[in-house]
């Protein structure tokens, strides 16, 4: 490459970097107000047992309404509340927020909500009474908690042991986005869980002949041998609702049913949805 070429390129890398900190750091700034002045909420989307097509259950998932940007999305901003350690502080405000939102709600029994929580908020000390409290107090309204690991993140020996006392507490565990990420198959021996959630982008391989359509197949094969509750995430037709049925994963999950809803849409949908 040329000289000036290369001068613009190493200039604008630096830039971009620099950019990218100050943005980071003011989003991060912005992130621990937001906390406070209560900017995110919930969206929850359904989640449906194949078998008799019924809502068994919710997942909890957050948006942020920032003052300047607008509603900003969680592939935003999770990553960065990761970094800057406000994960924890993140998933604490999202706990209390679906114990408000679901505390005047008449559910079904058994009725589940699902929460995403990163590996990052494990490594807090005070985790277990923290799970109590979720426990607890969602026992008192009649819904038992699912607490949804991503595999993108590699799944350490110590998160392990968390994720091993969370199951002894009485608290489900589900794999999110399996596939797409770095467990292995003797993790997955040595790590107990409840259930396992097939990752969207082998959902979408169905009705096509290609080599990730026998993953996808292979994939649900092995949750049953394991005796795994087996979650397909963004089902978005019917032929997809179709095969997955025919293949026994048990709840599903997508557009097809559902978008995530804000809680008084949900509160609707829900009504709408058990009426006969
Ligand atoms: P995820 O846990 O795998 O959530 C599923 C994502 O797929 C959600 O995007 C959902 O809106 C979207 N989705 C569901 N059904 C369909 C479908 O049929 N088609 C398509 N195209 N998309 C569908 P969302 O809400 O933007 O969340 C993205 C990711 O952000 C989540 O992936 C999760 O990893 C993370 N996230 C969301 N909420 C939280 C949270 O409260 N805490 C943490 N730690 N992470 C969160
Ligand atoms: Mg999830
Ligand atoms: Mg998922
Ligand atoms: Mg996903």
């Amino acid at each position: 490459i040329s000289l000036p070429v290369s001068i613009v390129l190493i200039t604008g890398t630096i830039l971009f970097v620099l950019y990218s900190r100050v943005t980071r750091h003011s989003l991060a700034d912005d992130i621990r107000s937001g906390i406070e002045n209560e900017e995110f909420f919930l969206v929850y989307q359904p989640v449906i047992c194949a078998e008799d097509g019924k809502a068994k259950g919710v997942e909890a998932l957050v948006r942020w309404q920032h003052p300047q940007m607008g509603l900003v999305r969680p592939d935003l901003f999770i990553p960065i509340a990761e970094e800057g350690k406000l994960i924890v502080p993140l998933t604490n405000y999202i706990f209390e927020r679906a114990l408000k939102d679901f505390a005047d709600m008449k559910v079904e029994p058994g009725f589940r909500i699902a929460f995403n929580v990163a590996p990052e908020h494990f490594t807090q000390d005070d985790i277990e009474s923290k799970f109590i409290h979720l426990r607890d107090s969602l026992e008192r309204i009649g819904v038992k908690p699912l607490i949804e690991i991503t595999e993108r993140q590699l799944l350490t020996p110590d998160i392990c042991q968390c994720i091993e006392s969370l199951r002894q507490l009485g608290i489900l565990v589900a794999i999110d986005d399996f596939g797409t990420g770095q467990t292995t198959l003797s993790l997955l021996q040595t790590m107990p869980l409840d259930y396992l959630k097939i990752d969207k982008c082998f959902i979408d391989t169905i009705g096509q002949d290609s080599v990730t359509s026998h993953v996808l197949d292979t994939i649900i094969e092995l949750s049953h041998k394991m005796n795994y509750v087996v979650v397909a995430e963004g089902v978005e037709t019917q032929e997809q609702a179709d095969y997955l049925t025919s293949r026994q994963v048990h709840f599903l999950q997508g557009y097809l049913f559902a978008k995530p809803m804000k809680l008084a849409d949900l509160k609707l949908w829900l009504v709408e949805h058990f009426k006969h």
